[in-house]
């Protein structure tokens, strides 16, 4: 009798755990795409490089409000969601004011504008601060402007040589040279003088995100037009204060007028690499030292830090 009774109990138990063992899995190994909801690819590989953001996602996960009206309650919604299945945008959409799904619009804006309306603890791991300085000739100060950022805008001259791929090392480092500029005048000094302009980081974000500007006004045509130059992307970016490494790429294929944006992103959980393409989501192989790929821009987590070092300007050329 009791035979008879225990196969069925039994089998349930089974189910019950390989159930659990999936969810498990599920929860670890899986993850799930973002339905494109028209032409939201642009927002949905920004939402996956913060959902995929360790400490933003815990951040967000951390909201405990209720007010359907903040981006923090609704990402949070939307992080749950994604943990077990597809999902899709409508919610993120309509708080971001999007109305028109079916328009190309840009990630990096929109990874902006995600920021920005976020709670100022949840978006804090990305933001930075720069200080301009200015100086004389003679080296008086003449003028220091700092503000914060979120992504650091990389121009990408046309290479010559279409065979040459622009490097975001030299790139990284060429924006904080110092600049010269036409004459400015000096109190100290009382005249005008050519000047310099110096950028130092002068906070370094824990999430530090640089944005290749492929998009650039073409005084020739006028019009915006891309540039599809091979970029040479380094695994780890040495600051004076930190190292970072490189774990979120946004990729853009196409172009201003018809594009596809895709995410590549270094999991935190198992440390491999996926492609997240809208609804379909896969496993790579990304184990090159220096990449040659046509991304749009590309996020590093600080690795490790030298804060108790002096800061040390990292534009000592001053004329
Ligand atoms: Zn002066």
């Amino acid at each position: 009798m009791s035979s008879k009774e225990n196969p069925p109990k039994k089998k349930g138990c089974d189910k019950g755990i390989v159930k659990r063992f999936k969810m498990r899995l599920d929860l670890i190994f899986d993850y799930n795409g973002l339905v494109n909801q028209g032409a939201t690819c642009y927002l949905n590989s920004v939402l996956q490089v913060l959902f995929m953001t360790k400490d933003f996602r815990e951040a967000v996960e951390s909201h405990c409000g209720q007010d359907q009206k903040t981006a923090d309650f609704h990402l949070k919604s939307l992080f749950k969601a994604l943990k077990t299945s597809e999902t899709h945008t409508k919610d993120i959409l309509s708080i971001l004011g999007i109305g028109n799904v079916y328009e190309q619009r840009d990630a990096a804006e929109y990874f902006e504008n995600i920021l920005s309306m976020v709670t100022p603890y949840v978006s804090q791991i990305f933001k930075g601060h720069l200080r301009h300085t200015m100086r004389c000739s003679e080296g008086h100060v003449t003028s220091v402007e700092t503000g914060p950022f979120w992504t650091l805008p990389l121009s990408i001259e046309n290479p010559s040589d279409s065979n040459k791929t622009y490097s975001v090392r030299d790139g990284f480092e060429k924006f904080f040279k110092s600049s010269t500029v036409s004459e400015m005048y000096c109190d100290q000094c009382n005249e005008k003088t050519y000047s310099t302009i110096a950028c130092k980081m002068e906070h370094h974000p824990e999430i530090l995100t640089l944005l290749l500007k492929r998009f650039e006004f073409d005084y020739h045509s006028m019009s915006y037009t891309k540039n599809d130059c091979c970029v040479e992307v380094p695994h780890t970016l040495r600051t004076k204060n930190c190292d970072y490494e490189l774990y979120a790429v946004v990729d853009h294929v196409g172009s201003l007028r018809g594009g596809h944006y895709t995410a590549r992103i270094k999991s935190y959980d198992d440390h491999n690499w996926y492609v997240f393409d809208d609804s379909y989501v896969r496993q790579v192989c990304f184990l090159s030292i220096e990449l040659n790929i046509d991304c749009f821009s590309v996020k590093y987590y600080v690795s490790s830090k030298y804060i108790k070092t002096p800061p040390i300007d990292l534009t000592l050329n001053i004329l």
